[in-house]
């Protein structure tokens, strides 16, 4: 599953730059799927659903830091354990109940992102 920001953010900015998959921004930040991965032009998520790249996308949240939850791969493919949560002073990035993924699902998104390793 996804790791979601809770509102006990309290915006310190520490999670920010260790997301390997760039799925965090800072609260009113707008997002693309194409910050920090291989992704650019109009690409076939693996959902199914067809996005531009390079569009600037809705901030998840314009008060706290958020996580988009089709960046996030729980740092699969990256790392043994989610960096956000393990850097965040306050304990606020968990898992998301509503976005379940399997393991194979969430490397299949790691490699979808960043097909060159
Ligand atoms: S779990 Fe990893 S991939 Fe997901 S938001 Fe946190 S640092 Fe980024
Ligand atoms: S590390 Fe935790 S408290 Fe700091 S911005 Fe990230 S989620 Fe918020």
């Amino acid at each position: 599953m996804a790791i979601i920001i809770t509102d006990e953010c309290i915006n310190c900015g520490a999670c920010e730059p260790e997301c390997p998959n760039t799925a965090i921004y800072e609260g009113a930040d707008d997002w693309r799927y194409k910050d920090g991965t291989s992704l650019n032009g109009t690409v076939v998520l693996t959902n199914g659903e067809e996005v531009d790249a390079d569009e600037a996308q809705e901030p998840v949240s314009d008060e706290i830091y958020y996580i988009v939850p089709d960046k996030c791969t729980e740092c699969k493919g990256f790392h043994d354990e989610p960096q956000c949560a393990a850097v965040c002073p306050v304990d606020c990035c968990v898992p998301d109940e509503d976005v379940v993924e399997t393991e194979d699902e969430l490397l299949a998104k790691q490699r979808f992102m960043h097909p060159d390793g």
